[in-house]
């Protein structure tokens, strides 16, 4: 019901359709002379005011290369928030529900962890099912893949339970390890990929900005530390937020090699991998658009790792 009524009110201060035909989008670094710039106004909607601009790589304020689409609201002055333009509209997307492995598992519906974990979060007690939640996810993953539907739904259940207890730090990396595998199972439409992308959206803005983000993060990695291992998934999960983080306040050569640590120790053969890897993809990407010697230097680095065959990938 929830989502039912966030879709129809939109995020604020988008409007509904404008909400519906977007995804949350956080601003980059975009100061220095090359960066990102907004450019053109077309289809200013009546509802939010909010209208679509499209964001070029600038060198020495000269376009170079579009980087986007986005619906964009004024904010004042120079700042402004946005919310990047879906490539495929909402309505022409119609997908049945994935299969899952689960029907060969019956015992994992009926374990008593998961049912207790259900009725709570059926009494909107995401807290309370947090923990029987986390025991749900450590059975599912001993025989389901890790992207398999029914694992994902416990996935996102113990983010939102980790958001739901102000534990921001691990929920935001719980929210970008799961997002993309959401968009790839279910779609970027699905109730389920649109409760995790806005419920990143709410754990940032509780966060207070990237810089406040990045802080919280290497504190979260620091903990890990002191109680996993160096391959454990929760701090792989951790660190590659802080990377993303980092990357938000352009901090490229500290997220680069955040990341690269985390592509190094990922898993052989997990879905989570692709995603460690597209994350230090992404940001070579801003460090070659950046154009800094040092920076460049790193990202050359960073694609040797990436493309080096002893390093692991999702196959
Ligand atoms: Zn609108």
């Amino acid at each position: 019901m929830g989502q039912v009524n966030e879709e129809r009110r939109g995020v604020y201060p988008f409007c509904a359709s404008c909400t519906a035909s977007s995804v949350a989008w956080r601003v980059t670094d975009t100061s220095g002379p090359a960066s990102g710039h907004f450019y053109g106004h077309r289809d200013t909607c009546p509802d939010c005011g909010s209208s679509i601009r499209t964001l070029y790589h600038t060198v020495l304020w000269v376009p170079v290369s579009k980087l986007g689409e986005y619906r964009v609201i004024s904010t004042g002055g120079r700042s402004y928030i946005g919310r990047k333009l879906l490539a495929h509209p909402v309505q022409s997307v119609v997908r049945g529900e994935p299969m899952s492995a689960i029907a060969e598992h019956p015992e994992l519906e009926a374990a008593s962890e998961y049912r207790t974990a259900e009725a709570y979060w059926e009494d909107s007690e995401p807290g309370e099912a947090l923990p029987f939640y986390q025991a749900a996810l450590v059975e599912r993953e001993k025989v389901l893949r890790a992207d398999d539907p029914a694992t994902l739904r416990v996935r996102l259940r113990v983010a939102q339970g980790l958001l739901a207890t102000a534990n921001y730090g691990r929920a935001i990396a719980w929210f970008e390890l799961v997002t993309p595998e959401l968009i790839d199972v279910f779609g970027p439409h699905h109730d389920l990929t649109h409760a995790a992308t806005e419920a990143v959206t709410g754990a940032r803005l509780m966060v207070g900005g990237p810089r406040a983000e990045a802080q919280l993060l290497a504190n979260v990695v620091a903990a890990d530390e002191q109680s996993v291992g160096p391959a454990d998934p929760q701090v792989l999960r951790d660190r590659a937020a802080l990377g993303k983080a980092l990357l938000a306040c352009g901090e490229i050569s500290e997220a680069l090699y955040a990341l690269s640590r985390v592509v190094r120790d990922a898993p052989r053969g997990h879905p989570d991998t692709a995603v460690y890897r597209a994350a230090l993809l992404e940001a070579c990407e801003v460090a070659e658009a950046r154009g800094k010697r040092r920076e460049m230097l790193l990202a050359e680095t960073a694609r040797q790792v990436l493309s080096d065959e002893s390093t692991p990938t999702n196959t």
